[in-house]
């Protein structure tokens, strides 16, 4: 029995060793990477603001002002210094494009506004993921489309298991722009967490050029781009799906996404490939 013990004492002591290991080196940096924020006035009126958690957008009109996600932390904070000073008095209508809290976690500077969120999720899941204040007041079925200024935003709600169970997306006609939440990132490991669906991935990626003329892409994390991001994040998908399946290639597939950022286990083409061979198995 006293030998059971000292042999559970030593796992456990292993696997804190380990556990703080993996901390140091690659989530602490990776979270401190994540504060920072980096603020691109686009065109006159649509700011994006990357970083800071997940990217957001600012977009102005006569109107209205509309924000892509929110947020986490002080970056959240900022960004709504920011926004109440480019919206004034008018009315405020936030988009979340998933529960998230890197993207939510600012909701509660903007109660009394119009917030939307995907329609598939339920207020618990909601609750439990991003907490209770700024709850969505709007939580879109399928999709909507907001005259905004010179230009207009298609709001749409992807309808399946992606990232999350409801993940939004927004596309802004006139400049052939999607902002693609975390379903698009650009040089960035996916977290494949709960009911995240690797195939689902690439059956949108490869939907979205067939629904919108896509130019500029502003991906949940990462810089802004053109369709290569979307090109390149199908081509991981890809490559992922090959590595699961044909042990031989794997190493040779991992090592093309090694400038990626990734986090083992979390956030890595490692993960991704369990994540593809926990759907071949069922
Ligand atoms: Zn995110």
């Amino acid at each position: 029995m006293k030998k059971i013990l000292k042999w559970i004492g030593i796992i456990v002591l292993l696997l804190v060793a380990v556990a703080g290991t993996l901390y140091l080196i690659y989530l602490r940096p990776f979270m401190e990477k994540m504060k920072v924020t980096e603020v691109v006035q686009y065109d006159k009126d649509l700011t994006i603001v990357l970083g800071g958690g997940g990217n957001s957008g600012i977009l102005n009109s006569d109107s209205i002002v509309m924000v892509i996600d929110t947020k986490m932390d002080a970056a959240a904070e900022d960004l709504y210094k920011k926004v109440k000073q480019i919206a004034g008095n008018k009315p405020i209508f936030v988009v979340n494009t998933h529960v998230h809290s890197d993207h939510t976690k600012g909701n509660k500077y903007y109660q009394g506004q119009t917030i939307l969120a995907g329609g598939n999720y339920t207020r618990e899941q909601w609750t439990k993921q991003a907490g209770d204040a700024g709850m969505p007041t709007i939580w879109l079925k399928d999709k909507m489309d907001l005259p905004m200024g010179d230009d207009t935003a298609t709001i749409i709600n992807l309808q399946k298991n992606i990232h999350t169970e409801s993940d939004v997306m927004v596309y802004l006609h006139r400049r052939k722009m999607l902002f693609g939440g975390d379903v698009i990132l650009n040089k960035q490991a996916p977290v494949l967490m709960g009911r995240a669906d690797p195939e689902a991935y690439l059956a949108t990626i490869d939907m979205l050029p067939k629904l919108f003329d896509i130019q500029k892409i502003v991906p949940g994390h990462g810089q802004i781009g053109g369709i290569e991001v979307l090109d390149n994040f199908r081509q991981y998908f890809n490559d992922m799906k090959l590595a699961a399946t044909d042990d031989s290639k794997k190493d040779e597939l991992v090592a093309k996404y090694k400038d990626w950022n990734q986090i083992p286990i979390l956030m890595s083409p490692g993960a991704t490939i369990s994540a593809f061979k926990k759907n071949n198995s069922k």
